[in-house]
């Protein structure tokens, strides 16, 4: 796939557009939705592009029909400017993966493009100092393309490393007990005062943010959901403190061991 496929009639940009507010999206998301005839894709991630989408021909789609969308962002793109919007970042549990695997199958000679975007373990990242430094792993604990089990081993495995991880997908109304299931893995490999954020509607207006460690679990649970990215600390996260104010979330990369700072 070229990497800057060339906009023009009878393309598809799969466009990852970021956790929210507009100054977080790139500009190559911009430019493919300006270009575009059909701007396909959720009504809650339309809604805040509705300034861009005038003259535009938008298709809302609803959750859960994401294959439907695919078969109809293909079909139109054999002979329109097509984006297809996705939150965050477009192939991570997003549109770009059901997309390509649908185009694939129908053998359509589209020119495709896979614009990324800041994806939420980014973004929730930046709000809360710098959890992420170095190697940590995203898992999601949905289960409706995912059966639990797998979900659970594959928590068992991140955990026992002793990485910091990422949690997409926390609890919603059909699953409310996974994230406190997520914590319970946790436990069994990490200290009560390994740190753990939630950040809630990361980069957008109602955003929130809450720090504390895994032993206060319990007592934050009601603020998780599905707008919500949860971050676990490793081994090595520790919180960071300005006198008695926690300014957030500091994993060393392992600098302290070369340089004396
Ligand atoms: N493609 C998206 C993820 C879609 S899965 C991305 O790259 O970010 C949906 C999950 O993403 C939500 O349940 C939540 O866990 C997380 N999420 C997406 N946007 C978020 C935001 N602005 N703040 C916090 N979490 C967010």
């Amino acid at each position: 796939m070229p990497s800057h496929t060339k906009i023009e009639r009878g393309s598809l940009a799969i466009v990852g557009i970021g956790p929210g507010r507009r100054e977080y999206m790139t500009p190559r998301a911009l430019k493919v939705i300006a270009v575009a005839d059909y701007v396909i894709g959720n009504a809650s991630y339309l809604d805040p592009l509705e300034p861009l989408l005038t003259g535009k021909t938008v298709i809302r789609s609803s959750m859960g029909k994401e294959v439907e969308r695919a078969q109809q962002a293909i079909d139109l793109a054999k002979s329109h400017a097509v984006a297809i919007v996705s939150g965050g970042d477009a192939g991570v549990y997003g549109m770009a993966g059901i997309v390509l695997e649908v185009l694939e199958h129908s053998g359509a000679d589209i020119d495709v493009e896979v614009i990324p975007g800041v994806t939420a373990a980014n973004a929730a990242a930046s709000r809360v100092g710098s959890p992420l430094s170095g190697d940590f792993a995203v898992i999601s604990l949905s289960d409706l393309l995912t059966p639990l089990e797998v979900i659970e081993k594959r928590l068992d495995a991140v955990f026992s490393v002793g990485i910091p991880v990422v949690l997409y997908n926390p609890k919603s109304q059909g699953r409310p007990h996974n994230f406190l299931l997520a914590i319970e893995h946790a436990r069994k490999y990490l200290g009560p005062e390994t740190p753990l954020a939630v950040v809630r509607n990361a980069l957008r207006d109602d955003e929130e943010v809450i720090i504390t460690t895994i032993a206060g679990a319990e007592k934050i649970q009601d603020t998780v959901d599905m707008h919500t990215t949860v971050i676990i600390g490793g081994k090595e996260s520790r919180i960071w403190r300005r006198g008695d104010d926690v300014k957030g979330i500091i994993t060393p990369r392992g600098y302290q061991h070369k340089y004396v700072y």
